[in-house]
């Protein structure tokens, strides 16, 4: 038996507002992961299912090793197809809004979501979540959005509908979000929920190998030029950073997602419980950090770059140099060292 996370009002007001709702709109983070694109398109798969109109839009392309998702290719890329997309968000009955907390994480396409009249339903995970949406289901203790869409649905009774490509979908951001089970993931529940999404005759193991195993060769030649020649440690702060300029990433042909968990791997070194990974774009520098045990990423992330994201997991964006940008991080890293005493 999965207990009942989620308030019953939210639930109910969720099933009301679906009775009264054809045109969906389903909207995810800018750079979306294997959570949001899960999370979105098993809702999507559910809505169908009970004969809706549901639209995915992400802000921008989601990374190749998410394109086998079932129904991936369906979703709409606002930067790509802004007409369309404004027109379906003008004229959306109710918009989902999935796996953020802030307007701002949508970027361009924050504007013609919150000037939508349609009703919001945020859910999400992490914590803090702004208060656009009319209905909010934030649970930053669920390790993914996906396990609270699969609580969602079931709690509305449908679990009969959670089909293999819902399923598949669903069990693609749990493995994601949580590094294949390897963190945020001790609550006997997510495997609860797993054994149930196996019933329903998903391979996990072949989802794995899709997400983790299809990578190019030009990825795996970046990682080990950022292990060998871009990794510095600091031992004594039991961190370690990695920088990859423009430059770096035109030598290996990256193309989005490419870096995509770096910056776990420092990690794996026996003393690093802090890593950073810095990614130069166009107009700004894109910062991942991850940490184990009770050091606070997120607190890096938001009291440094005004970033955020979960203990563990979190994110920022710096729009100095990336030599600024590391000076401020290794300057700052003596005053969270009382962290690691904990
Ligand atoms: P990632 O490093 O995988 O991009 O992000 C890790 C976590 O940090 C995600 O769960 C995400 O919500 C959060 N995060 C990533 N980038 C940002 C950001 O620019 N601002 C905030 N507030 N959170 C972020
Ligand atoms: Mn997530």
């Amino acid at each position: 038996m999965i207990s009942k996370i989620i308030a019953e009002d939210l639930i109910n007001k969720v099933y009301s507002s679906l009775q009264d709702a054809e045109k969906i709109a389903i909207v995810v983070h800018v750079g979306p992961d294997g959570d949001a694109m899960g999370a979105a398109l098993g809702l999507w798969h559910y809505l169908m299912t009970i004969e809706k109109e549901p639209t995915v839009i992400s802000p921008t392309p989601y990374p190749n090793f998410l394109s086998w998702m079932p129904g991936a290719n369906e979703v709409l890329i606002y930067e790509n197809d802004k007409e369309k997309a404004d027109n379906i968000l003008a004229s959306a009955e109710l918009i989902f809004t999935l796996d953020f907390n802030s307007l701002h994480r949508l970027e361009e396409m924050a504007e013609a979501v919150s000037n939508s009249p349609a009703p919001k339903i945020l859910v999400d995970h992490h914590l803090h979540p702004e208060s656009f949406a009319k209905i909010t289901i934030s649970y930053p203790e669920i390790s993914s959005t996906s396990e609270m869409i699969f609580r969602l649905i079931c709690r509305m009774g449908d679990f009969a509908n959670i089909n293999l490509a819902c399923a598949e979908c669903i069990y693609t951001g749990m493995m994601t979000d949580t590094g294949s089970f390897t963190y945020n993931s001790n609550d006997p529940e997510i495997y609860i929920i797993i054994s149930e999404l196996i019933k329903i005759g998903i391979d996990k193991d072949e989802i794995y190998r899709k997400v983790f195993n299809t990578y190019s060769e030009s990825r795996l030649r970046l990682m080990g030029f950022c292990l060998y020649e871009k990794m510095q440690t600091f031992p004594e702060f039991r961190t370690a950073i990695i920088s990859l300029t423009q430059e770096d990433l035109s030598r290996f042909n990256y193309v989005n997602g490419d870096a995509e968990g770096f910056v776990n791997i420092p990690l794996s070194v026996k003393g690093i419980d802090f890593s950073v990974f810095l990614r130069e774009e166009k107009n700004r520098i894109k910062i991942s950090l991850r940490s184990q045990g009770k050091f606070p990423a997120n607190k890096v992330a938001s009291d440094l770059f005004g970033g955020g994201g979960h203990l563990n997991a979190a994110g920022a964006e710096s729009y100095t140099s990336m030599q600024e940008t590391i000076n401020t991080l290794l300057n700052a890293l003596p005053d969270y060292q009382v962290f690691f005493e904990e």
